[in-house]
């Protein structure tokens, strides 16, 4: 299996290097504010209160950016005929991610019956944050997920392209779409064209196809080097990003919670990321397990307890999940149903080319960088 070779590059660490992957670089252009969206049913009086007495009671929680961050109450993906973990104990992620995928997985499963079971490679650590060979999969909302190959073959190099079984990759992908709260997919451009070729051969409306590969930085897909044998799928998780924001401030209440999780690089020491963080060697050796060690290893996971408010932590803007990019049967289905005033007109306005989709454009620009 040679998805881990070809992960190895989501370091990205070359100067110059393509950074479709990271999240956090762009934050300072997203709308700030105090907006709480998805979580209104929790006053900051509740909040505070599960937090302290019954923290799995506030389900996942996605804290900071994917490429900066970690997750608590993370949800494993459990086992089913539907799917297989190539690492179950990196298939935590948050709640509105495992849901989406188990779904999406039993979806095409009904569908293609005789199917292998699609391939989950990685989401993320149980407690999220740094996971090599990767640059995010940190706050429980990435996927990577194998490709379906003609056959069911593990085709390797070029024959990749020509035994890409577009049908059942079109078929997941598009149950995705229409069904979760997709910010981006990573996947090479070649793959890319595969893909648009097939939904359009398959008389998928060109204008919903074009906004999924051809608008640019507003794009859902989005071309990322060494994406030749998988979809990473980055997940709006809506529920767990606000709590993420809203527990910053009481991380300090929760020592064991109060932590940073971080990748070591070249010339760090222990003594340079105990000023950094304000902590000190003895309680980042503690919660590593290193005993009276000092050495690291480059690329290291370590984890830094923190002893006060951390002024360092990533904090996300505001959470604010766009109207999904759909097809015109699902988005007139939408429009019958749910959706504010607001953003059903933009949604129309949208999908008949009138408007930018400017939600979704902040968004994945945002996202894709
Ligand atoms: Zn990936």
């Amino acid at each position: 299996m040679d998805d881990a070779d070809d992960d190895d590059s989501d370091e990205a660490e070359e100067p110059g290097a393509s950074d479709a992957e990271s999240e956090s670089a762009n934050a300072a252009d997203a709308p700030a504010g105090p907006g709480i969206n998805y979580t209104r049913d929790l006053s900051d009086a509740k909040l505070q209160e599960l937090w302290l007495k019954d923290l799995e009671a506030l389900g996942s929680i996605s804290v900071g950016f994917a490429d900066e961050g970690r997750l608590i109450n993370g949800v494993h993906m459990g086992e089913d005929p539907a799917w297989i973990r190539q690492r179950p104990e990196l298939a935590w992620g948050t709640k509105e991610s495992v849901d989406a995928l188990a779904a999406a997985f039993r979806a095409v499963h009904a569908q293609f019956p005789n199917s292998a079971p699609a391939r989950l490679s990685h989401i993320g650590n149980k407690d999220g944050g740094y996971l090599r060979p990767h640059k995010s999969h940190q706050s429980g909302r990435d996927a990577d997920i194998g490709f379906f190959y003609k056959g069911d073959t593990m085709p390797g190099g070029r024959n990749r392209e020509r035994m890409f079984d577009a049908q059942r990759n079109w078929a997941l992908l598009r149950t995705l779409l229409v069904n979760a709260d997709i910010q981006v997919v990573l996947v090479d451009r070649g793959i890319q064209k595969i893909l648009r070729n097939y939904a359009l051969a398959q008389g998928e409306d060109l204008t919903w196809v074009d906004r999924l590969f051809r608008a640019g930085k507003a794009s859902l897909f989005q071309h990322a080097r060494r994406h030749k044998d998988h979809f990473h799928v980055r997940f709006f998780s809506p529920r767990s990003q606000e709590l993420g924001r809203r527990i910053q401030p009481l991380l300090a209440q929760r020592p064991e919670q109060n932590l940073v999780v971080m990748k070591v690089q070249k010339g760090m020491t222990l003594g340079h990321i105990a000023r950094r963080y304000n902590t000190t060697v003895a309680a980042i050796q503690r919660v590593n397990h290193m005993g009276k060690k000092t050495f690291l290893h480059l690329s290291q996971r370590l984890l830094i307890p923190l002893r006060g408010p951390c002024t360092k932590c990533p904090l996300p803007p505001v959470v604010v999940v766009p109207p999904r990019c759909l097809p015109p049967e699902a988005q007139q289905k939408a429009e019958g149903s749910s959706a504010s005033p607001r953003l059903r007109v933009e949604a129309v306005a949208v999908s008949q080319g009138l408007a930018q989709p400017t939600d979704r454009t902040a968004s994945r620009v945002l996202a894709s960088h």
